[in-house]
């Protein structure tokens, strides 16, 4: 029989057979397992560090930070910021071993005991990088329980961080003095640099400050920091930790250090930013470091010009137009000028806009077809229900074509032109670009709106700009690096919002500035002034394929400066910074896109010729869109051989007549060339003999407005003004009050009647052929 052997058990064997301190020691470890599990459920680990919120601009400099929550600098690194130098002359000087002990160093650890019990002699070397962190996470008074605490706390880290993950813990909360903690606030605040430009001698004194932050003050003990630096450098130059050269060159190196401000680059944008990522340690814009100081100091300068005209504030946005990215952002020009509040920001400041949204009414007519860049519009006054819009030099111009409307930002034709449109379309448009203030009150709007009557903020004024950069689509900004290109509206055509590109880009216009025709460095833009009622704003707002660059200046509080317009306090900087961000731009200019083409028109009205259009000229249209009607400039009248008389169909006599062109104006032009006393060529009365009662183009009574009420003054007798516009070949127009005759006046004149008493009138103009026109008002005494 073979004999029985014990069933194999290697841990019934090693307690049954082993030694007793190899059995002691495993009951030992499985008590500290026991005793980890346990404390790390009773003290869970909370790694909660408040950071300071940090901005960085596109390339990653620093160029705004907030104090932490705990009123501390602790800015955090990111990975790629970790500068290899520093993390070689930080581990060898703090924790030659951290990649691998656990947290915990036993062999470091005996020897400090030994060496405080025997020598009475304290020595820090013991503590492992993670057992500082627990000390910088959990601060304690150095006990044996609290060492037997920390590490614990030092067990945990590494059970739940990596060895990388626990180093940038380290490099954030590593104290420098003050409030300063960890390495990216100091490299920011001591050597205005990201950690990753340090060279070895700043990383170095980086190493030896967290030592004594308290008595190695940089700034005030800058010789002593030298000297623990250099100990230090000659220590890596034993260890061979850095190449000779490199450690001879630091050891060199001055220390001229002290310790600066946060940086406060874009204050308004870095608050905004603050505000809207709230709780993000790093929020990282496309601000470009570069441009936002070229606007900066370029705005700062120019309004040191303009506080002799007590204009204090200004406002700049750059918009990237490819990657619709805020490239430069200027709240005001001074943010520190307490006196003028420079502390508002005037990008998001609602104004009102002066003339800035005429290219987007004009693309908007262009895109329904009623109009087209050489489409004739009368320029004389009108009158929409006691809305009687006047323009900037209060003169009129007769008939102008669009594109003379838009570029010498005329306001009577952009009044024609809304009403035209409708109100309500086009604020459906710019409730399309986003404008806050359409969403909430644009069905209060009414035609005064495309002349300022509203309000608008400059970063949506710009976005809508970037759209006509944009082939017509409309894009939100991108603030933030990791923004993805967001949903776009397409608000215009490429075709009209090219039509509009090229009538911004004239330069024989009122509103270039005064000394601009001298200047050599005129950039190759397409710009719009502004200047809001009261003179409260002036707007200027450019753009090229690069850039789109909106410029408000006027003053915070509101106070209008006779001198402050468009033209001549926004455009000068406009052109500024286009010369200096975007000078000689490589990027060409827009090319005219496939949807619009090029036709043959009519001077005089812009429309498609007829046969007796002599004047021609060439002007763009949308294909299928823009209207087709054929020029009318002239009509054929039938006149009598003497040209005495015209003739209609019914009194046509036999012979003795003749067909003879005029011309086709407007009944509000002729009253404008009556008024003016510009000569035009009259169509001849019609036949006095005529029996025939006409239906077709009856006066329309322009004064007073139908249907609106009259609040007059009875003591002072006021009257009220009697006014149409008639036919051309109307002479003599009669005026009725309730029925009863007033006047005979030649036509287009002007007639005044007093009221004798409250109540409804009836008002008739009947003219020279019996059409008549009836309008309603009523009348009240004050
Ligand atoms: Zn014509
Ligand atoms: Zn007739």
């Amino acid at each position: 029989m073979p004999t029985q052997h014990p069933r194999y058990n290697p841990s019934h064997r090693l307690l049954k057979y082993s030694k007793p301190w190899l059995r002691y020691t495993l009951y030992l470890m499985l008590l500290l397992c026991l005793a980890f599990v346990t404390l790390n459920y009773l003290y869970p680990l909370k790694v909660n560090i408040p950071y300071s919120p940090v901005i960085t601009a596109s390339d990653g400099s620093v160029i705004n930070a907030f104090l932490s929550r705990d009123d501390k600098w602790r800015m955090q690194l990111e990975p790629d910021e970790i500068n290899p130098v520093l993390k070689k002359a930080v581990l060898l000087k703090e924790d030659k071993y951290f990649y691998y002990h656990p947290g915990i160093n036993p062999f470091a650890i005996t020897r400090a005991l030994a060496n405080n019990i025997f020598q009475n002699k304290k020595t820090s070397g013991a503590s492992t990088i993670t057992m500082q962190v627990a000390r910088l996470l959990y601060p304690q008074q150095r006990t044996y329980a609290n060492k037997l605490m920390e590490m614990f706390r030092a067990l945990q880290l590494e059970w739940y961080y990596s060895k990388d993950e626990i180093l940038q813990l380290y490099l954030n909360l590593v104290p420098f003095g003050g409030n300063i903690e960890g390495v990216k606030a100091a490299s920011v605040l001591y050597f205005q640099q990201s950690p990753k430009q340090l060279s070895l001698a700043q990383a170095v004194t980086l190493t030896v400050i967290p030592n004594k932050p308290s008595s190695l003050r940089i700034g005030e003990q800058n010789e002593r920091i030298v000297e623990f630096r250099n100990k230090w450098l000659r220590y890596y130059l034993a260890q061979q930790a850095f190449p000779v050269s490199d450690i001879e060159d630091a050891l060199l190196e001055p220390l001229e250090a002290r310790r600066l401000d946060a940086p406060k680059v874009a204050p308004h944008f870095a608050y905004r930013m603050y505000r809207r990522y709230k709780n993000q340690p790093i929020i990282k814009t496309t601000l470009s470091l570069q441009v936002q100081e070229k606007v900066e100091q370029l705005a700062y300068n120019y309004m040191q010009r303009l506080r002799y005209q007590n204009i204090h504030n200004a406002a700049v946005l750059v918009i990237n137009n490819q990657t619709k990215a805020v490239e430069a952002y200027l709240g005001s020009a001074d943010f520190n000028d307490f006196a003028h509040h420079g502390q508002v920001d005037g990008i998001r400041a609602v104004r009102s806009p002066g003339s800035t949204l005429k290219p987007f009414l004009y693309a908007t007519a262009f895109d329904k077809g009623l109009l087209t860049p050489k489409a004739v519009i009368t320029d004389v006054p009108v009158d929409y229900a006691g809305y009687r819009p006047q323009n900037y030099f209060g003169n009129y111009n007769g008939n102008v074509t669009i594109a003379h409307a838009l570029a010498t930002s005329l306001n009577v034709p952009a009044v024609k032109v809304l009403d035209l449109v409708g109100v309500d379309a086009f604020v459906q448009k710019l409730k399309q670009a986003e404008f806050s203030e359409m969403k909430r009150k644009g069905n209060q709007l009414g035609l005064s709106l495309i002349l300022g009557g509203c309000d608008v903020k400059l970063e949506e004024l710009t976005l809508l700009y970037a759209a006509l950069a944009n082939q017509g689509r409309y894009s939100p900004v991108k603030w933030l690096q990791q923004d993805s290109t967001q949903q776009e509206a397409q608000i215009l055509s490429p075709g009209s919002a090219f039509m509009v590109n090229q009538i911004l880009t004239q330069l024989t216009r009122p509103d270039l500035p005064h000394n601009a025709h001298n200047s050599p460095n005129l950039p190759k833009i397409a710009w719009k002034t502004g200047t809001s009622y009261g003179r409260k704003d002036a707007w200027s707002i450019g753009y090229n394929k690069k850039y789109t660059v909106g410029v408000w200046v006027g003053n915070f509080s509101g106070e209008g400066v006779p001198e402050l317009n468009g033209t001549d306090s926004a455009t000068p900087l406009l052109f500024d910074i286009f010369n200096s961000i975007d000078y000689n731009s490589t990027d060409g200019w827009f090319q005219q896109p496939k949807d619009i083409g090029l036709r043959v028109v009519c001077a005089e009205s812009g429309s498609p010729v007829n046969s007796f259009c002599k004047n021609q000229v060439l002007d763009n249209f949308i294909p299928g869109i823009s209207s087709t009607q054929k020029c009318s400039h002239l009509k054929n009248i039938t006149v009598s051989g003497d040209k005495r008389y015209s003739y209609c169909t019914s009194c046509l006599p036999p012979t003795g007549f003749v067909q003879q062109l005029y011309p086709n104006h407007a009944p509000e032009l002729l009253t404008f060339y009556d008024a003016e006393r510009i000569p035009y060529q009259q169509i001849p009365a019609h036949n006095p003999s005529c029996r025939r009662i006409f239906k077709e183009h009856a006066p329309v009574i322009t004064s007073p407005a139908a249907g609106m009420e009259y609040l007059l003054e009875q003591e002072e007798r006021q009257q009220l003004m009697l006014h149409s516009n008639t036919h051309n070949e109307v002479k003599q127009v009669y005026w009725y009050i309730n029925d009863k005759f007033l006047r005979a006046t030649p036509a287009n004149e002007k007639v005044f009647f007093e009221p004798q008493k409250s109540g409804r009138y009836k008002i008739s103009c009947t003219d020279d052929r019996g059409r008549n026109t009836d309008s309603y008002i009523t009348v009240r005494f004050l």
